[in-house]
């Protein structure tokens, strides 16, 4: 059978190779307006037609709406100007359009619903905002979950975390928004199914900070929540996150751990990996950061269903950086002080080369070492057809968890220490 075995390798240049796999509204939007070959032409013509919607936009918004001056001018008012209710009221919640949670009453919970992008039927989309509006003033933390729309823990994370809190013992405010990517989580897939220009499957942690003129329905969704909704309200911002269908990760922070206001957040999770590395700028968590907030992403084990063990850690954590911030009175939880804390700065991927079962030999959160074998992947006959070692000393951070693999599925993720990171690196949220 050894004639059969392959070993792979797989090369430094992998993570790139996934993450332009990926998909990307943006480079969608630059290829389909340039019919010329010639580049300057081209550029031309991409940006009138850009030019052109952004106007069709505002003429739009002039029509239905009065109050709103147009497209152009709602980019420039200031978000953090206020809260706008717009007179709906959705079971019983109110609909606002902006929040600034200075406005809201204090030592109170509020539940309302943010009005987001507009659907094709001309309703919206509306997400779920609950505010713990503390007695006395204090820091403003933002918890979110659901950009990606089938991470069940880390909506449940943040449901925890809002239901322990008491507005009447708190200095500061906490503003939590659990269901980020409506249409994807109605369908718990990961990805927003837009219909503009055909199906489109966008995935929503790739287009932060958003553009409320975009030019699709997802980007200006996150436009206006990033604006009128999350940045105005937050000092720091937590985006809670799983493993995605098919591939489970262990507990882990993504945090760029250079950076002391985030790294001070970060430790104070009792979990036992991080991954110190700034991925994608367009992620939700780095629009926090290029805006001056400090954020991180938490990762809560697999996508789909509730992991209640590695919910508590995340909600013991969180409550920490709460207590850390004196939003919320009371004695520090279990921190990285009392688990051993694994940091890697790089993922190493294994991909699969061939079809079939895989069984994996070791374990998430199992240390392993370069050349070790850690799945073998069988045919339909029962043959072993493939055979995967690490290229790296690290420790397993995911883990396909779907049985079959196709060639190009990542099997396994391998958190590991990488003398000199370079470039844009994927990791398996
Ligand atoms: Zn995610």
């Amino acid at each position: 059978m050894v004639g059969d075995m392959v070993v792979t390798q797989v090369p430094r240049e992998f993570p790139r190779q996934i993450c332009l796999l990926s998909f990307n509204i943006l480079s969608q939007i630059t290829k389909v307006p340039i019919m010329s070959d010639n580049h300057k032409e081209g550029l031309d013509r991409r940006d009138f037609i850009i030019a052109s919607i952004a106007t069709v936009g505002a003429s739009a918004a002039l029509a239905v709406n009065t109050s709103t001056a147009n497209a152009q001018d709602a980019k420039t008012t200031d978000p953090t100007s206020g809260t706008v209710y717009t007179g709906d009221t959705i079971q019983g919640k109110k609909v606002v359009s902006s929040l600034d949670v200075n406005d809201l009453e204090s030592g109170k919970k509020h539940l309302l619903y943010f009005q987001g992008v507009g659907m094709a039927t001309g309703q919206h989309w509306y997400v779920s905002v609950t505010v713990a509006k503390g007695a006395k003033p204090g820091k403003r933390g933002v918890l979110t979950s659901g950009v990606h729309g089938d991470e069940m823990s880390s909506i449940h994370t943040v449901q925890t975390v809002m239901n322990q809190l008491d507005p009447a013992q708190m200095s500061g405010t906490v503003t939590a928004v659990t269901d980020i990517a409506r249409p994807a989580l109605e369908s718990m897939q990961r990805r927003w199914p837009n219909q503009g220009r055909g199906i489109d499957l966008v995935d929503m942690n790739r287009v932060w900070p958003g553009d409320e003129n975009g030019v699709a329905a997802p980007i200006r969704h996150a436009g206006l929540l990033f604006n009128r909704l999350l940045r105005p309200n937050a000092d720091f911002a937590i985006d809670f996150h799983t493993g995605t269908t098919g591939f489970e990760v262990a507990a882990f922070n993504i945090a760029e751990m250079d950076v002391p206001e985030i790294k001070a957040l970060v430790d104070l999770y009792p979990v036992g990996q991080i991954f110190d590395n700034p991925t994608y700028p367009s992620v939700l968590h780095n629009a926090f950061v290029a805006a001056g907030i400090p954020s991180f992403c938490p990762e809560i084990g697999a996508a789909r269903h509730l992991d209640p063990e590695m919910i508590s850690l995340f909600v013991e954590g969180t409550m920490n950086v709460l207590k850390h911030h004196g939003i919320v009175p009371g004695p520090m939880g279990r921190t990285g002080k009392d688990v051993t804390v694994f940091v890697g700065n790089s993922a190493f991927p294994i991909l699969a080369t061939e079809g079939g079962l895989v069984e994996h030999l070791v374990e998430l959160n199992d240390k392993v070492a370069a050349g070790q074998k850690v799945a073998i992947q069988r045919n339909s006959f029962g043959e072993v057809v493939a055979e995967y070692t690490s290229g790296v000393d690290g420790e397993i951070s995911g883990q396909r968890s779907d049985a079959m693999a196709e060639p190009g599925n990542p099997l396994v993720f391998i958190l590991f220490k990488k003398a000199a990171p370079e470039g844009v690196e994927d990791y398996p949220e």
